[in-house]
């Protein structure tokens, strides 16, 4: 079983800043709402708690145990370098910010990665809610490639723990539709990504959906070329979601788990009849018909 201690920080972490950013989204929204809220809000429920039942409690579980023995064993990079407790702990930080930033990346360029991750996009609003909707294919997939990069990285149980802690507070916020205040909004997005910045990665065109990978700080992005301060089509204006996702069904509980079938399917008649490959992200066919 899990320490009660954790699983009450976890709580905290998830259900407070869920609440405060849903408050936020009230008092300041950045967008009107292209669809029935409450719908939207009880189908994506549903999901979250599928994916809590399904993946998400025994995936976090298997992710402690493993790094609790990985910590035991002294395995990983970190562990044949002798660097002091705090230095260690805030480059454990970084380090698996930075990975989490390349797994994000891979999620989006490989196709059955996509696949999976695709039911996160194909949201054609994006508030507190989108945070929750997740395929619990991508939160396996996630947390068996998160056990990877701890194993390799050597990351204590306390750095992790941290992390995803501080990715959980994060995850509210950024999925928020919050209007921040200009002065506040360019100064906190130096640091951390804001609800502006990952609405860019949420917009319907494939150069911004390909953009802004980070997790809990921009500078990977940045570093790398995949940084896009603003959508082209301003944040009122832009279309969020995926071109092939566009019908309202496409946000019922069935559709949202049967969107990465489809899609295998989809590709696999496409390139078929092409015999050729397709392109490298989602369908090569429309899939609302
Ligand atoms: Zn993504
Ligand atoms: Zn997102």
């Amino acid at each position: 079983m899990m320490d009660t201690n954790i699983e009450r920080a976890l709580a905290v972490a998830f259900y407070v800043p869920l609440v405060v950013a849903m408050v936020l989204e009230t008092i300041a929204p950045r967008r009107a709402a292209i669809r029935s809220t409450a719908w939207r809000w009880l189908n994506t429920a549903g999901l979250a708690v599928i994916n809590t039942l399904l993946a998400r409690a025994a995936a976090f579980l298997t992710t402690l145990v493993a790094i609790v023995e990985i910590d035991r064993a002294g395995w990983g990079l970190l562990n044949q370098i002798a660097l002091p407790g705090p230095v260690a702990f805030g480059v454990g930080i970084l380090l698996l910010d930075f990975a989490s930033y390349l797994k994000h990346r891979a999620f989006h360029a490989w196709p059955v990665l996509w696949q999976m991750h695709s039911v996160h996009h194909s949201d054609t609003d994006m508030d507190v809610a989108t945070s929750l909707r997740h395929h619990p294919a991508d939160y396996l997939l996630d947390t068996l490639m998160t056990v990877g990069i701890v194993l390799v990285l050597g990351l204590t149980v306390e750095t992790v723990f941290a992390y995803q802690l501080l990715a959980l507070v994060l995850n509210s916020f950024r999925h928020g539709n919050i209007r921040l205040p200009d002065k506040l909004e360019r100064r906190v997005r130096l640091v951390l990504v804001t609800p502006d910045l990952h609405r860019v990665h949420h917009s319907s065109v494939e150069r911004e959906t390909n953009s802004n990978f980070g997790v809990l700080c921009p500078w990977w992005d940045r570093m790398l070329g995949t940084y896009v301060a603003q959508p082209a089509h301003g944040h009122e204006a832009m279309d969020l979601g995926l071109e092939y996702f566009r019908a309202p069904a496409e946000n019922t509980i069935f559709r949202m788990l049967t969107q990465p079938l489809r899609q295998m399917k989809a590709r696999k008649v496409a390139l078929d009849s092409s015999g050729k490959q397709g392109q490298e992200q989602g369908p090569v066919v429309r899939l609302d018909a």
